[in-house]
């Protein structure tokens, strides 16, 4: 399935939500009638089934993780099937919080790239760096390698299968924007990067940013040339800030 280059606001519920925030965004996203942008939320795997992605236009589901897995012993897990099955579109790859806590290393990530590509899936592949790369002028060389390992198990063409999501680790969930000079910089870059593998793939990815989107800084950061719109995490949950964020993307 190859996707095209496209207004997009994905919602990352992360462990937080419930039935009755299913309903509230539900109905307020159909309420809101948002076009010309693709809406993702991705709630907790048990809520999915909850979502009844049909009744909505320009609404898709996603799942938060995928397992390498088809299927078996590994308790715990959800294999990319059965989000296919329960509506996902999307599956979130990579994101740092699994990258810090669950030990996810840059060639796992490109492995389960390969799982949800297979499962009909389009990842949306995070990448981000710390601070502290920040600070010692590694910022480029860092973000290269985890885009590297991505192409080189991969290939290229993999990214016209799914979505970009840039999230530098030190602006998730801390109040803390890069501002849209900062993020647009990395965009272009990893833009660039992709182009000189193969130029049509890199005018064709989606790249997202991610990282303190609020409705007070989405328009000046989705108004970047090289930003497609956004991952957000805690303004997700929270229909009016959610509904603003979609629509700032015009
Ligand atoms: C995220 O975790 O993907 C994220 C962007 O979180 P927040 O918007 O809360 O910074």
């Amino acid at each position: 399935m190859s996707v095209q280059r496209q207004k997009m606001v994905a919602g990352n519920w992360k462990q937080n939500g419930s039935l009755a925030l299913v309903q509230e965004i539900q109905a307020g996203l159909v309420e809101a009638a948002i076009d010309k942008v693709n809406v993702v939320v991705c709630p907790p795997a048990p809520y999915l089934a909850a979502f009844n992605a049909t009744q909505m236009q320009h609404f898709s589901l996603g799942g938060q993780d995928v397992s390498l897995f088809a299927g078996g012993a590994h308790t715990g897990e959800v294999a990319g099937a059965m989000l296919s099955e329960f509506g996902c579109r999307y599956v979130i790859v990579g994101h740092s919080e699994r990258r810090a806590d669950n030990g996810e290393t840059n060639e796992l990530v490109a492995e389960k790239v390969a799982v949800a590509i297979e499962a009909g899936l389009i990842p949306i592949i995070c990448f981000g760096e710390s601070e502290q790369v920040r600070d010692e002028g590694r910022l480029f060389e860092f973000l290269k390698e985890q885009i590297e390992a991505v192409i080189k198990r991969n290939g290229v063409t993999c990214l016209t299968q799914s979505v970009l999501a840039y999230e530098p680790v030190w602006a998730i969930g801390t109040g803390r924007t890069a501002t849209p000079e900062q993020a647009q910089e990395v965009h272009e870059f990893v833009r660039q990067f992709i182009a000189e593998r193969n130029s049509e793939v890199a005018e064709s990815v989606t790249i997202l940013y991610g990282g303190s989107v609020k409705p007070d800084n989405a328009k000046l950061l989705f108004s970047q040339p090289d930003i497609d719109g956004g991952l957000i995490g805690g303004a997700s949950l929270t229909l009016k800030d959610f509904v603003a964020i979609c629509s700032a993307t015009n």
